[in-house]
C-alpha cells in the first residue's frame, strides 16, 4: 500500500468512530489542490536538467496550508498527498491555526553542487510563486532540505514580489527571520511527549534502552536530548549503516555527531575495511536493528518501516515516530495488541511545525522571542496535546494514533462546517 492509501485508512477509522458527517468525509478524502511543475535547472557543466516538483495543498479550513518541501529521489505524488494530509492532522492535533500542505522534488540533493541546489530551490519558488504566501501556503524544511535552502526560497519569493517577506517560509536561518529553537524543535517536541508517556509508564530513564533509526535533523537531535536526559542509546542507524552496542555501555551522542561531521555518515568503526576496528559494536542491517530488544524505538527516517511483516517481531515498549508515516495501519493493529505504545507522527513530530508557527508569528510581528520563550510555549502545547490524546485513547479504547485523529479530524470538521461547505 502506498502512503496515501495508509492515510485514507487512518481517516476512515477515525471517521467511523466520530460518525463523521459524510460531506466532510468526502472533502477530507481528497486534497483541495494538487500542483505539479517541471523545474528547469542549468547544471554546472552547462547542460540543462528538468526536475519534477510537487506542492499539494490538502486542507486550509483551520488556517493557511503549512508543510515542508522534501528533496528526495523517491518523492512521488501519493507520498506528497499523504504527507500533506498528515500535516493537516498534525496542526489540528496540537491546535495550531494552520492547515496542511506538502511539497517535494524528485532529486538526489547530495549529488548537486551548492550552485545547482540553489538554482533548484529558486526554481521551485518560481514554479509555485502564485500559489504560496504568508497567508496562503507556508513551506518549511523536510527530508534533505535545510535552513540555507529556506533562505534561498524566501529570497526568491521576496525578489519576485518586490518586498521582504520572511513569513512566506519557515525553518529559515536566524539572521533572515528564523526562530530560535526551530532547528531542534522536532526532537524537542518529541521528547516532551515521550517524557509524559515515560512518567505514565513509570520508567526510569537511566534503565531505559533506546534505539534510534535515522540520524538526520530529528534523529540526531533526539539522540542528543535523550543522551543528556540520561537514557542509554544502545543502537542507531542512518541510510548507510546500523550499529548496535554489544558491551552495554551505550553511545555518546557527541561522538556519533563528530563522526558524522567527519565522514558524512555515522559509522563509528570501519568494518568495511580489511581489519575491522569494531570490538564493542555490531554492524547490522536497518531491518535487524529495528528488531533488537529495547525500551524505546525512535523512528526518524522515512515512511513504511514498521509493517505487518515486522510489527510482530519488534521488542520494544514504546515507539516514537519522529518520521512521518513510518508505521502502516496493519502494523498499528498488531502493535496495539502487543501492548506497544506508539507515539504517532502527528503528535510526536509536531514540535517542528509548532515552532514553525511561532516563527511565522514572529515574522508577521517583526518581534523575536528568546529560546526560553519558544520552548516554554512549545512544552505547554506538547504536554496539553499529549494529555488530550491520551484521554481520548482511554475513553475510546484505541491506540494513540487513532486518538490523535479523533481529536484532529473533529477539529478540522468543525472548521469546515462553521465556514460552510
Ligand atoms: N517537515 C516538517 C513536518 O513534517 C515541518 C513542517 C513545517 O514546519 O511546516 O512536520
Amino acid at each position: 500500500m502506498n502512503p496515501f492509501q495508509n492515510a485514507q485508512k487512518q481517516l476512515k477509522t477515525a471517521a467511523t468512530i466520530l460518525n463523521l458527517d459524510s460531506d466532510v468525509l468526502e472533502i477530507l478524502k481528497k486534497p483541495k489542490r494538487i500542483l505539479q511543475a517541471s523545474i528547469p535547472v542549468k547544471m554546472d557543466d552547462g547542460s540543462l536538467k528538468v526536475f519534477e516538483g510537487y506542492r499539494v495543498q490538502y486542507n486550509d479550513a483551520r488556517g493557511p496550508f503549512k508543510g515542508g518541501i522534501r528533496f528526495h529521489p523517491q518523492v512521488n505524488l501519493a507520498e506528497v498527498k499523504a504527507l500533506a494530509f498528515w500535516m493537516a492532522v498534525k496542526c489540528a492535533t496540537v491546535g495550531i491555526p494552520m492547515g496542511g500542505g506538502k511539497g517535494g522534488v524528485i532529486v538526489k540533493p547530495q549529488v548537486l553542487s551548492t550552485g545547482e541546489l540553489e538554482r533548484l530551490s529558486r526554481g521551485y519558488i518560481n514554479a509555485f510563486v502564485n500559489f504560496i504566501g504568508p497567508k496562503v501556503d507556508i513551506p518549511a524544511p523536510d527530508v534533505y532540505t535545510t535552513p540555507q535552502i529556506m533562505a534561498w526560497m524566501m529570497d526568491e519569493y521576496s525578489k519576485i514580489k518586490g518586498k521582504n517577506t520572511p513569513g512566506v517560509i519557515t525553518g529559515k536561518p536566524l539572521n533572515v527571520g528564523g526562530s530560535l529553537g526551530r532547528d531542534t524543535a522536532t526532537a524537542q517536541g518529541g521528547f516532551y511527549v515521550l517524557d509524559e508517556l515515560v512518567k505514565k509508564l513509570k520508567l526510569n530513564p537511566k534503565n531505559t534502552k533506546v534505539i534510534i533509526q535515522g540520524f538526520g535533523n530529528a534523529g540526531s537531535n533526539m539522540a542528543d536530548i535523550m543522551f543528556h536526559a540520561g537514557y542509554k542509546i544502545i543502537g542507531y542507524s542512518d541510510s548507510k549503516t546500523a550499529i548496535l552496542d554489544i558491551k552495554g555501555k551505550g553511545f555518546d551522542s557527541h561522538t556519533i555527531e563528530k563522526i558524522k561531521k567527519k565522514k558524512g555518515y555515522v559509522d563509528i568503526c570501519d568494518c568495511h575495511k580489511i581489519k575491522c576496528s569494531c570490538k564493542d559494536h555490531k554492524h547490522m542491517t536497518n531491518e535487524q536493528l529495528l528488531q533488537q530488544k529495547c525500551d524505546i524505538l525512535v523512528l526518524a527516517a522515512l515512511e513504511n518501516v514498521v509493517t505487518q511483516n515486522n510489527a510482530g517481531k519488534l521488542k520494544t515498549k514504546i515507539i516514537v515516530e519522529l518520521a512521518n508515516g513510518p508505521t502502516t495501519p496493519e502494523a498499528d493493529v498488531k502493535l496495539y495488541k502487543k501492548g506497544i505504545h506508539v507515539l504517532p507522527d502527528v503528535l510526536a513530530n509536531a514540535g517542528g511545525v509548532t515552532v514553525s508557527y511561532f516563527e511565522w508569528v514572529q515574522n508577521l510581528q517583526n518581534n523575536y522571542w528568546t529560546k526560553k520563550e519558544v520552548f516554554t510555549k512549545l512544552q505547554k502545547i506538547m504536554i496539553e496535546s499529549f494529555n488530550s490524546v491520551w484521554e481520548l485513547s482511554q475513553k475510546h479504547k484505541v491506540d494513540l494514533r487513532t486518538a490523535s485523529f479523533l481529536l484532529a479530524v473533529d477539529r478540522i470538521a468543525d472548521a469546515i462546517k462553521q465556514r460552510g461547505i
